[in-house]
This record gives structure tokens, C-alpha cells and sequence, in this order.
């Protein structure tokens, strides 16, 4: 396909809700090019759960099954690459790679996910997604009813540790420095057999990111089948700010129930706006997403 061709569309990010995005969009017949640069958030889980017809496998063999059936679809092509900027021209968008190509589309999609900040604690971006979890509905099945514990503090502190207590008893709560719960959920998790330190945590022991024990400042060990920890996260790529799109309180792109964000001819999908950071979900969205730059097409075509 020419460089100089006007795509309907152009999709940033070809991981899950982008390739889910490009199947809807292709399958309308539309010209698409996906633009990736293959780095999604999961790369470093060893198997991916909770989304049925591809429980426990791993991540990049399910983009790699999805990147498959999507290039069956021959108004679609990939650019493996980067996208690194894009200029609104209103009646069409130019999205220009850090390659020096320069590409041309009616409509615009970002699946651009987000990038997990890792925490100073040694070990710990070692073990993300192996043994430091962030979400018990993807990998907590696998270490319920073993010695987990939570790290957090503040106001997720609390629901957090009740969660994952849900999926094992033997749970401690480490808010790494001093507490800041309340007196009365202090009670509440205390009686429920939480224990809780406020030590300062100086390292995650593990074995290939397999968690072994957690050491706190003053040297005791404690072992562990995993930690479950929530990072704080930027948006992956900052293209749709730069264009426009408004975030909301949380840093995710604000985008309506119909993946529009507040800048005509812009959809985002995916764990750039939601919270709610799960494969399937995010499929969902990148169907809405491809659905809806259809309909916007649709709705400028037939007059
Ligand atoms: C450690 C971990 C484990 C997880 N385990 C599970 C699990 O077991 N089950 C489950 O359902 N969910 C799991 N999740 C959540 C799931 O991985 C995400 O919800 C999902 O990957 C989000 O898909 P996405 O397409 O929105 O973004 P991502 O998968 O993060 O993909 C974004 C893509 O956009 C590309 N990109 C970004 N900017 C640009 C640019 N400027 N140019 C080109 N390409 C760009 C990136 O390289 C990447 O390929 C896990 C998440 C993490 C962090």
C-alpha cells in the first residue's frame, strides 16, 4: 500500500484492543494501518487468565493469534514501528513515525495502553507480573490459599487487603512506612487475622521473579508466594494530549460509553481509558472503538 494512501483509518498501538479494533474496522471494510511497536503492559506474565478460549496462555501468543486473523482482512496492514507524532489537518489526520514515514487517515484510534511505574524496592519490577500481581481476578487463582501479602497504604489500603483476603486467609498487609488506615479498619483487618506492618520494605527476595521472602529494614524475612501491589501509571503515549484529548482525575484518556474522545474524529480504547485493566474488557472496547469510527464515516459518506 502507497504511503501517500488516505486510510479511513490509522489505530496506535496493536496489542489487544487495537488488533480488536482492526478486526471490526477491516471486517467493514475499511483501510486501516496499525501502527505498534510491540510493547504491551503484560510482556512480562507467563501466562495470561480470565479470558475464556485463551486461559493460561501466554500474552504474546495471543497478540500473535489476534495479529494473524486480523492480516487475513486485506484492507488491513501493519507497521511495525512508532508513532511519534500526529498533526489534525481537521478533514484528515498525519501521523508521522520515528522511521520518518509519514501516514494519512480520516479517523484516528489510540490503543495505546499505559506504562506501569515501578516502585525503588529491589526485586520488584523483577517480579511484576510473576509474583507481584495487580489484579486477583487475572492471577490470583494460582496462589489462593498460600502466604500472599498486600503492600499498600491510604485509601486503597483497606478494600485491597479484604479482596485479596477473599483468595487466601494467610495474608499480611506491609503499608511500607507508617499506616495511615483508620482506626476502625485497622480493627477490621486485625480481625480478620491481617497482620499489618508498617516497616519499610528494602527488597523482594526471588528466584527468576519467583517471590521467595519479603525483608523489611530492620532485617526480618518473610516468605511469600506473591505480593499483590498496585504501580502508579502514565499514559504510554502522549500523542492524544497533544492533539487535544482530554484526561480525566485518574490520567486515563476521557472517552464516552461509544470510545469518542472530546476531539472530533479521535477514539481511544483500552487500558488508556480504563481502569478496569483486563484483556477481554479491553477487546470489547476495541470493537466499540473500530465500530464507532465506522459509524462516524458512515454518518460524513451517506448524506
Ligand atoms: C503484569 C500484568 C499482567 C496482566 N495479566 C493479565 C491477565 O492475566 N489477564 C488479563 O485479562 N489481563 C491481564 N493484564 C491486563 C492486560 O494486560 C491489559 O488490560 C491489556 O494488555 C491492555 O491492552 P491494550 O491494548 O489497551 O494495551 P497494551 O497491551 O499495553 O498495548 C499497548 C500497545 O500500544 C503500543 N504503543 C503505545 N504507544 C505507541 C506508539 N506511540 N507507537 C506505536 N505503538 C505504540 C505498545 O507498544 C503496545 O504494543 C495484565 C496486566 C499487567 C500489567
Amino acid at each position: 500500500m502507497s504511503k501517500l494512501q488516505l486510510y479511513d483509518v490509522i489505530i496506535v498501538g496493536g496489542s489487544y484492543a487495537g488488533l480488536s479494533a482492526a478486526m471490526t474496522l477491516g471486517r467493514a471494510k475499511r483501510y486501516v494501518l496499525v501502527i505498534d511497536d510491540n510493547n504491551p503492559c503484560n510482556r512480562q506474565t507467563p501466562h495470561s487468565h480470565n479470558l475464556i478460549t485463551h486461559d493460561g496462555e501466554p500474552p504474546a501468543e495471543i497478540r500473535r493469534k489476534a495479529l494473524e486473523q486480523v492480516m487475513r482482512y486485506d484492507t488491513v496492514s501493519f507497521y511495525d514501528g512508532t508513532a511519534i507524532a500526529v498533526n489534525n489537518r481537521q478533514t484528515y489526520f498525519e501521523t508521522h513515525t520515528s522511521q520518518g514515514d509519514v501516514f494519512s487517515s480520516k479517523k484516528i484510534i489510540f490503543t495505546t495502553g499505559v506504562t506501569d511505574i515501578m516502585p525503588s524496592i529491589k526485586g520488584f519490577a523483577e517480579c511484576w507480573g510473576i509474583s507481584v500481581l495487580h489484579c486477583p481476578y487475572c492471577h490470583g487463582y494460582e496462589v489462593k490459599d498460600t502466604p500472599l501479602a498486600v503492600i499498600a497504604n491510604e485509601k486503597m489500603a483497606y478494600e485491597y487487603s479484604r479482596l485479596i483476603h477473599h483468595w487466601s486467609k494467610d495474608l499480611k498487609l506491609f503499608t511500607n512506612g507508617k499506616s495511615t488506615l483508620a482506626e476502625e479498619q485497622t480493627a477490621a483487618l486485625r480481625s480478620h487475622g491481617i497482620e499489618i506492618i508498617e516497616d519499610e520494605i528494602t527488597e523482594l527476595q526471588h528466584k527468576g521473579g519467583e517471590l521467595k521472602q519479603l525483608i523489611v529494614k530492620s532485617g526480618k524475612a518473610y516468605p511469600l508466594t506473591a505480593v499483590f501491589a498496585k504501580a502508579p501509571f502514565t499514559q504510554h503515549c502522549t500523542i492524544p494530549q497533544q492533539l487535544g484529548c482530554e484526561l480525566n482525575e485518574q490520567g486515563l484518556i476521557r472517552v464516552d460509553d461509544f470510545q469518542h474522545t472530546n476531539v472530533h474524529g479521535i477514539f481511544a480504547a483500552g487500558d488508556n481509558s480504563t481502569l478496569f485493566r483486563s484483556v477481554g474488557v479491553v477487546i470489547a472496547a476495541g470493537i466499540k472503538a473500530g465500530a464507532m469510527a465506522n459509524h462516524q464515516l458512515i454518518e460524513e459518506e451517506f448524506r
